[in-house]
């Protein structure tokens, strides 16, 4: 079985590699993956940091280069690379698209993200590698390879939702970032974050989608019994599209200047939907109560307790009692 493991990351190095090849040294590369990137304002240096590629829009590029390299097709297959139809045909997973190669945060790759350069919208945006005997999308983090150094110094890691929102960031000067690309945040990946900090920044997209990922998100990362913060974005913006739009210095300013303690972050959303409607308020009250119970250290949750009481002008005692008969109910 180790053998079998060993197999799947040294052909999932020789693809990344493959692909980066495909990126620089092709025509078909240059003139469309690199254009992409570049033309999304992507510099050279965070391309080569990231390991970014390209897979050519044919068939089996990747499958033959592997095979002819001695690569068994059980491998490929097991990993995803390639794929086999009913009729037996074997092509690859991944055609016409830039690739993202994931790191485990040992850095050695495990899978891949694929962009499709199309606009249609039958075409899937992105691609990604199925789970396999090396790749558990619910325990990795995109980016933390790249980013765990910076975690650890600035002892705070930014979350954000895709590939493109890591780059982005860390092009920025803001290089402890990670995203959990390609599913919904995890509690084993709010613990990998942990083994470098306990402070979580989220800056998920400013859309309907990107609020309630961080309601649920910040929700998590208190019950692992870490501090959260959130930046919002104007609608229709993303980490990536943000910083594009007003550059990297601003970037930086707006989030340190808009990151909102969670309990702030929750009331301003809250309170927005509810107007003055007084049942309503009642209701978001014992909303950030409930996220406030998740706390598992009551001394924290105390002071959380405190906050609430100020913000929403509701005296502690009555947080208090709603806090304690949350907490009995779920024991
Ligand atoms: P871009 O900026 O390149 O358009 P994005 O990261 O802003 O992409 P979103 O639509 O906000 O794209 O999605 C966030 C993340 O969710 C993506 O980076 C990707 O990891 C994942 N994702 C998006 N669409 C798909 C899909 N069709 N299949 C699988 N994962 C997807
Ligand atoms: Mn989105
Ligand atoms: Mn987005
Ligand atoms: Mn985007």
């Amino acid at each position: 079985a180790y053998q079998a493991r060993e197999s799947l990351y040294v052909l999932s190095q020789f693809a990344a590699t493959f692909f980066k090849e495909q990126l620089w040294d092709s025509d078909e590369g240059r003139s469309v993956g690199l254009s992409y990137f570049r033309e999304r304002g992507f510099r050279e240096d965070v391309i080569r940091k990231f390991e970014l590629g390209y897979s050519p829009d044919v068939w089996d590029a990747l499958t033959q280069q592997a095979l002819n390299n001695g690569y068994a097709h059980q491998y490929l297959e097991a990993t995803g690379l390639s794929i086999r139809n009913d009729k037996g045909r074997v092509y690859d997973r991944f055609r016409g698209r830039v690739m993202f190669p994931i790191h485990n945060f040992t850095g050695r790759v495990i899978g891949f993200g694929g962009r499709t350069l199309k606009t249609e919208k039958s075409v899937p945006k992105y691609v990604n590698s199925p789970e396999s005997d090396i790749y558990h999308k619910s325990n990795v983090l995109y980016g933390l390879f790249q980013a765990k150094k910076a975690i650890r110094d600035a002892n705070n890691c930014y979350l954000v939702e895709g590939y493109a929102d890591v780059l982005s960031v860390h092009q920025a000067g803001v290089e402890n970032v990670v995203a959990s690309s390609g599913t919904s945040l995890t509690t084993e990946q709010i613990r990998l974050i942990s083994r470098f900090t306990e402070n979580v920044t989220i800056l998920y997209d400013g859309d309907p989608a990107g609020i309630k990922a961080s309601l649920r998100g910040l929700d998590m990362i208190l019950e692992e019994g870490m501090n959260v913060k959130v930046v919002s974005f104007p609608d229709r913006h993303d980490p990536d599209s943000y910083m594009h739009a007003v550059g990297a210095a601003a970037f930086r300013t707006y989030i340190e200047e808009n990151r909102k303690d969670f309990i702030f972050y929750k009331a301003d959303i809250l309170l927005a939907e509810a107007g003055n409607d007084p049942i309503k308020r009642a209701g978001i009250i014992r909303d950030i109560v409930e996220s406030i119970s998740k706390i598992p250290d009551s001394i924290k949750a105390s002071v959380f307790v405190r906050e609430c009481s100020r913000l929403l002008e509701v005296e502690e005692r009555i947080l208090l009692t709603e806090l304690n008969k949350m907490r009995a109910a779920r024991l």
